[in-house]
């Protein structure tokens, strides 16, 4: 067994920083939209999907938030208000406080 090889930097995997670096880059916008009936739904947007692996993502943001969701038009849709959670969860993985707005 070889050591892995980064693909991007040429690095060996664990001296790589990239995918904490692309984390960073992210510039993240969270928002509640009301739906039908007055549901709520929290909507994630502006993911590079080029770079993260969003149903990835979005899967482990339902099991955080204990709810329901999907992934579709380049967003990750959240049953539910999840607004501070959601931040936080991202935070937590790596992704930068200063580009992720809450409106
Ligand atoms: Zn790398």
């Amino acid at each position: 067994m070889g050591l892995e090889i980064c693909a991007k930097c040429g690095l060996p995997k664990d001296l790589c920083v990239c995918e904490q670096i692309v984390k960073e880059e992210q510039r993240i916008k969270i928002r509640t939209e009301k739906r039908k009936w007055g549901r709520e739904v929290t909507v994630i947007s502006g993911l590079d999907k080029k770079e993260v692996n969003i149903d990835d993502l979005a899967s482990k943001l339902k099991a955080s938030c204990a709810c329901g969701g999907t992934y579709k038009n380049d967003q990750i849709e959240l049953q539910g208000a999840h607004k501070d959670k959601v931040k936080d969860l991202l935070i937590a993985w790596g992704f930068s406080k200063d580009k992720i707005d809450v409106t």
